[in-house]
């Protein structure tokens, strides 16, 4: 049978009164990158970490389904009470990121490191942005998880169990965060997964103190120093803001970086009639500079996250229409359990 084609405004009624009709039996969760169009359907707006924790503190809630990527509808179910159903519209809905690192890599990596600096002398430090797995593994390695928000906290509580921090999968954010902290270049060391030692002398990981795993955001690495003198030719006066997932030197030329809470604080906070440019996902700095009119915010450059673009009204109307059924997102049982570990020493930082 021939498939019907919705146009947009018909999927928005649809996905509307499907909402109305499951009350608060159902919750949307919409990630700051996603379009603007989901974002106006969600229940909730935000990172990750705080859309998930909202979705499972609500006991009335049965079905939640996660607008973002793969990474964030899992930590939603590890968070999730045992009643409720966590969904993803696109099971496609990766994360470059969070690819670039899985627990039969970092696994070997973590005894490598063992082997030559002991048992015990290093804490593994998961960004939000990973898989279920290795949040597990942090969990019971002694580890834990951290945000952009929170990384500086993580790895301060991590150097007062060990004297060196495996850090993954993100390299920029945890290079960003030692030099905030005081690590020296010497005292950083990046590891490539795929070489014996990441690549290293296994005297420079015995002089290194944070060791980053080298894994990226293709949508925040496609920024460039260029990019922020041009824009600060083309807006005199304007302040440079960049999310800590850019690479070092982007970090150290802006006028301030953080993550997506701290940039929307930022824009908030700016006096009216000034100009913000964000080095960041494009449909979230598009939505603050509709939101904030009395300011000019631009992009640094056009960088789109094609993963959290695949989720769009069709899909979210197709989800709907198959509650508990289809794209479920489920962690089994122990690795929900040992996940949870280091989400709740994240938690404790607070
Ligand atoms: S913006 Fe980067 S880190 Fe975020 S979901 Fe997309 S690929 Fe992953």
């Amino acid at each position: 049978m021939e498939k019907v084609q919705w146009n947009n405004d018909e999927l928005v009624d649809k996905i509307l009164l499907k909402k109305q009709e499951l009350g608060n039996q159902l919750i949307i969760l919409t990630h700051h990158y996603q379009r603007k169009e989901i974002v106006a359907l969600g229940d909730f707006v935000g990172d990750s970490f705080e859309l998930s924790r909202k979705a499972a503190a609500d006991r009335q809630c049965r079905h939640i389904v996660f607008c973002g990527v793969h990474f964030m509808a899992e930590s939603a179910a590890i968070l999730s009470q045992p009643h409720q159903i966590v969904q993803i519209p696109e099971e496609e809905a990766g994360c470059w990121m969070a690819e670039m690192a899985d627990t039969p890599l970092v696994e070997p990596a973590f005894e490598q490191l063992e082997s030559l600096a002991g048992k015990g002398a290093i804490v593994p430090i998961v960004y939000m942005n990973s898989d279920a797995e290795l949040k597990a593994f942090c969990g019971t390695h002694g580890g834990i998880v951290c945000t952009s928000s929170n990384a500086d906290k993580a790895l301060k509580w991590a150097f007062e169990k060990a004297e060196k921090v495996l850090f993954f999968p993100d390299r920029h954010l945890g290079h960003n965060t030692g030099y905030a902290l005081g690590l020296t270049a010497e005292q950083m060391a990046v590891w490539s997964p795929h070489k014996p030692f990441g690549g290293n002398e296994p005297e420079a990981l015995r002089r290194a103190r944070l060791i980053l795993w080298d894994g990226y955001c293709l949508v925040h690495t496609r920024f460039t120093c260029e990019q922020i003198e041009n824009s600060r030719a083309r807006h005199p006066g304007a302040k440079v803001i960049v999310h800590p997932e850019c690479p070092r030197e982007l970090v150290a030329m802006a006028d301030a970086s953080g993550s997506t809470s701290r940039i929307e604080k930022y824009v908030k906070d700016a006096p009216a009639g000034s100009t913000i440019i964000i080095g960041t996902e494009i449909n979230f700095i598009e939505r603050l500079a509709s939101e904030y009119p009395d300011k000019q915010v631009v992009e640094l450059h056009r960088s789109l996250c094609p993963n959290m673009f695949k989720i769009n009204l069709a899909n979210l109307l197709d989800t709907l229409e198959n509650l508990g059924e289809k794209n479920v997102v489920r962690v089994a049982e122990d690795i929900k359990a040992e996940a949870k570990v280091a989400l709740d020493r994240m938690l404790a930082l607070a």
